[in-house]
């Protein structure tokens, strides 16, 4: 099965996934490829692995939401009952996102360079690739590069009954940033 456009994707979902689907999952969808490899098992099972081929750009983060240049690229996205959105996060030099919470909570885990991250009242912690990060459901704070390296993690979380990751408030301003690190 080769799946290449959003009508015959939309053909092969049960009418309640069909339903879930709001209109940015279903732009998403549109612009994958999902390839279906089909095998048998040791016990002359069918079993299935699943390929999904990612055509979708890397985007600019936006400007509401981070200081200094960042982009993303969609590892996952949630789709009818999953939750999880997963995303890997460029930061260049400088650049961090803004003071945020997350409904339940996010892991980060470091695949590059050199980083920073806070918690409201709490010192700026330097993060390196293999370190992993738990902030908790509705716990203020930020995370970015440091000021002379690049820094990519992936970002991890699940969203909530709406489908909202994050609760957006301030920037982080250059004298939090700078802060006692
Ligand atoms: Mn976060």
């Amino acid at each position: 099965m080769h799946i290449a456009n959003e009508e015959r994707l939309l053909e092969a979902l049960t009418p309640n996934e069909r339903r879930a689907l709001d209109g940015a999952s279903r732009k998403l969808l549109a612009s994958l490829e999902t390839e279906t490899f089909t095998a048998r098992d040791s016990s002359d099972r069918e079993v299935q692995m699943e390929i999904t081929r990612n055509s979708v750009e890397t985007k600019p983060g936006s400007g509401e939401w981070f200081t200094g240049k960042v982009y993303l690229d969609a590892v996952a996205a949630p789709i009818g009952a999953s939750r999880l959105s997963a995303t890997s996060v460029h930061f260049t030099p400088g650049a961090r996102t803004h003071w945020h919470t997350h409904p339940n909570g996010q892991t980060i885990y470091v695949t590059e360079g050199v980083g920073l991250a806070q918690c409201r009242g709490g010192p700026i912690e330097v993060i390196r690739p293999g370190d992993r990060v738990f902030f908790e459901p509705g716990e203020e704070h930020w995370h970015g590069a440091s000021p002379n390296r690049f820094m990519t993690h992936l970002a991890m979380l699940e969203v909530d009954d709406e489908g909202n990751n994050a609760t957006w408030g301030d920037p982080v301003t250059d004298e939090e940033y700078g802060g006692d690190a």
